[in-house]
């Protein structure tokens, strides 16, 4: 059932429900009011004949029958029926068949003092009458045609009223549905257009502030970020593609080179530690390439396990001297009195990963090529603090260096592919840390990576 139906049929049973109580209350209130009122005609009736036939003397059983037998306010089958104490019918008016009347209900008359009751469509109210002489009983009764007509013809009307009510009631709730979600129906269609493949087209927003126009704001919010994202990962792809070639273009060119002739040994020998150079090189990078979708996805943080920083430091030191035994790193950690405050829950191979491009960084990047690491502990953190002298990064290049691929302009010959700070970063983050970076050209640099310590 779609939401416009849905919408006006609980409309129509709300107000059904309202109608139909309505309805009922003013049926049930007229029914009484009419049995109360014919009751009430009926006990005057039947007081006014007593009364005549009773209290005044000139009056007897026949001159009262003459009266009333032409009397207009006579009731439609009326019947009264007068009984002494005795029980003896003494006057009996109307020649309707009424059932016997029983002397335990008279008695019963004479106790309560006043009985109605309601059979066959006939009204009858018994009551006692005192006179100075005697205690009658005084029982009338009467159909009253008209009331309980005009109170079924009230009935008949109140139902097709609620039947047709019905019906309006669902079509004008339908309609009103239909216009209450016609921005939902547009916001679909627009949604419809959109695929993968034209990221870039939005739905409309309208000029108005209500729920739907936050919904369609929100999510275009969400388009432009997965556009961005989608962008991101198309350069991604051509960047890392373009990286590998290099490498590979350049291993091919010395194969071919050195198989168009014969060589010597030496040559043979320089050009494949050329090669196994630039096998490294790209062994790295794929290296890093796994380690940037390793960290991308979440899912690791749940095999993080207890990490001591000193061994990483120690193993990141090593991991770099071996990339280059020209490098040095001098690492401090006289500031940790606590081994439990070396402790970080997490990934050792990411984060050595993490230390150990700083270490590079800070000593690809510097004429003296030396990082200077430091290991402090402030509260629930802890700093890992990497050092050089080298040729600093401007002001301008402190975000962009952590972007994939970015390489500032004053790399010089360094070699690099512009994905060691990103993947820092990365890792930082998924382990609920970050870095810090203090730089300038010509100035060194100063990278911080903040971690939190293991709870
Ligand atoms: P790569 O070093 O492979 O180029 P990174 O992502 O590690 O890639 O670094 C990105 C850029 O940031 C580098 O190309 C360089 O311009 C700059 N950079 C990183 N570390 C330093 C540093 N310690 N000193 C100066 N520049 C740096």
């Amino acid at each position: 059932m779609t939401i416009r139906t849905r919408l006006a049929v609980q409309f129509m049973l709300l107000a059904s429900f309202i109608l139909g109580g309505a309805f009922i209350v003013v049926y049930v209130s007229s029914a009484n009011y009419r049995a109360e009122e014919f009751m009430g005609r009926l006990k005057d009736r039947g007081n006014n004949t007593a009364k005549l036939l009773i209290q005044v003397d000139e009056v007897d059983e026949h001159l009262l029958a003459k009266i009333e037998r032409d009397n207009p306010v006579r009731l439609p089958e009326e019947s009264i029926i007068l009984f002494d104490h005795h029980n003896e019918v003494i006057f009996r008016l109307g020649n309707v068949k009424v059932a016997p009347i029983e002397t335990s209900f008279l008695d019963r008359v004479r106790m309560e003092g006043e009985i109605q009751q309601e059979f066959d469509e006939r009204e009858q109210v018994a009551f006692l009458f005192s006179d100075r002489y005697d205690r009658f009983v005084i029982v009338a009764s009467g159909r009253d045609i008209y009331g309980r007509s005009k109170l079924r013809n009230a009935g008949r009307v109140m139902i097709a009223t609620f039947l047709i009510g019905q019906v309006l009631i669902f079509l004008v709730g339908r309609f009103y549905a239909q216009r209450a979600l016609s921005p939902v129906q547009r916001l679909i269609h627009d949604i419809e257009d959109i695929s993968a493949a034209n990221l870039s087209r939005r739905v409309q927003t309208g000029n108005e502030r209500d729920e739907l126009a936050q919904l369609a704001r929100s999510f275009n919010t969400l388009l432009d970020n997965l556009q961005t994202s989608f962008q991101s990962q198309k350069n991604f792809i051509a960047n890392a593609s373009h990286e590998m070639r290099t490498p590979l273009t350049a291993i091919s060119g010395q194969l071919e080179v050195l198989m168009l002739k014969a060589r010597s040994p030496e040559e043979y020998g320089t050009t494949l530690s050329s090669i196994l150079d630039d096998m490294h090189a790209l062994n790295r990078l794929a290296d890093r390439l796994l380690m940037m979708a390793q960290a991308e996805n979440k899912a690791p943080a749940s095999t993080f396990a207890p990490v001591r920083m000193d061994e990483v430091l120690w193993q990141a030191r090593a991991e770099v001297l071996r990339i280059d035994p020209g490098y040095a790193v001098d690492i401090d950690m006289a500031d940790v009195e606590d081994e439990a405050d070396l402790l970080v829950q997490g990934n050792e191979n990411l984060l050595r990963s993490l230390i150990t491009n700083l270490m590079e960084n800070a000593c690809k990047y510097s004429d003296d090529r030396r990082a200077r690491v430091q290991l402090r502990t402030t509260g629930s953190e802890l700093a890992v603090e990497v050092e050089d002298q080298g040729i600093g990064i401007a002001a301008e290049d402190h975000e962009r260096v952590f972007e994939p691929f970015y390489r500032a302009q004053n790399t010089g010959g360094a070699k690099g592919h512009g994905i060691g700070l990103s993947l820092a970063r990365r890792i930082a983050e998924l382990h609920g840390g970050r870095i810090a970076l203090r730089s300038s050209i010509g100035m060194g640099a100063h990278f911080t990576a903040h971690l939190p310590k293991a709870a």
